[in-house]
């Protein structure tokens, strides 16, 4: 629903360099940023470096976590407001990495959720199955745990300035894309869901498929009726590999 949106995610990656490659790179594909929404999503110190690079371009900048505190005594977290005076618009919460490494519950991923979205910036929710859960049937289970836990606090408003990231965690940096028809499966199983939750946020929210999506298989993914863009980890490190993977959208 609406214009498609395609988020990069670098994850731990990159430098000052990539920042001002990136930013030229985007900045002479004017037509292509009117016509998608792109979002580049830098480590935490690298913000105020893309904000200032991409000022002028119709490109936005997003952050790959925030602490779901306000603010005090949380040594070495980023809170919403400093993500906000940062430009910042848009916020990964819930990542798989997050929740793997740094042990994000969904009790947390909830309060991260509730942080961003009460601000007025946007989050995006990351949700997927690993390859475990996903050989013994449980993908739709652990899906709708995950979506009913960080979305039934949301107020109306809250869900509209929310979007749905579903990454297979067998799919991240693997190699392993779902394939079309096994994304389309899950992004209509969760656009069910939502429309359980509320009829508009079941129509209007945008679901984005993540999990090894390079330029040459974007275009199929994003041919899918409920696949609205998409989540680029590693392909989203090069511009040109990037920039191919937006115009597939
Ligand atoms: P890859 O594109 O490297 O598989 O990473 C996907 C991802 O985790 C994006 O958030």
């Amino acid at each position: 629903s609406g214009q498609p949106l395609v988020i990069a995610n670098w994850k731990m990656n990159g430098n000052r360099q990539l920042v001002s490659e990136m930013a030229e790179a985007l900045r002479e594909q004017q037509q292509l940023t009117a016509d998608v929404n792109v979002v580049v999503c830098p480590p935490t110190i690298l913000l105020p470096a893309l904000a200032d690079a991409c000022y002028y371009d119709a490109v936005a900048v997003g952050a790959q976590d925030v602490s779901q505190h306000a603010e005090g005594a949380f040594t070495g977290e980023t809170s919403v407001n400093m993500l906000r005076e940062a430009a910042v618009e848009y916020v990964l919460v819930g990542h798989s990495e997050r929740r793997q490494m740094h042990h994000e519950t969904d009790a947390v991923v909830a309060d991260k959720l509730q942080a961003v979205t009460s601000s007025g910036l946007k989050a995006v929710l990351c949700v997927g199955e690993n390859a475990e859960q996903r050989e013994s049937e449980q993908t739709f289970a652990v899906i709708k745990q995950q979506l009913q836990q960080a979305l039934s606090g949301l107020t109306a408003t809250q869900l509209s300035h929310t979007i749905v990231a579903y990454e297979p965690v067998w799919a991240i940096g693997t190699g392993l894309t779902a394939s079309p028809q096994q994304a389309e499966q899950v992004h209509q199983f969760i656009r069910q869901l939502l429309t359980e939750l509320n009829t508009n946020v079941g129509e209007q929210m945008q679901i984005l498929y993540g999990g090894s999506v390079k330029a040459d298989n974007a275009e199929q993914l994003f041919a899918q009726p409920s696949i609205d863009g998409g989540l680029i980890g590693g392909a989203s490190l090069k511009p040109d590999a990037f920039i191919a993977i937006c115009q597939a959208a």
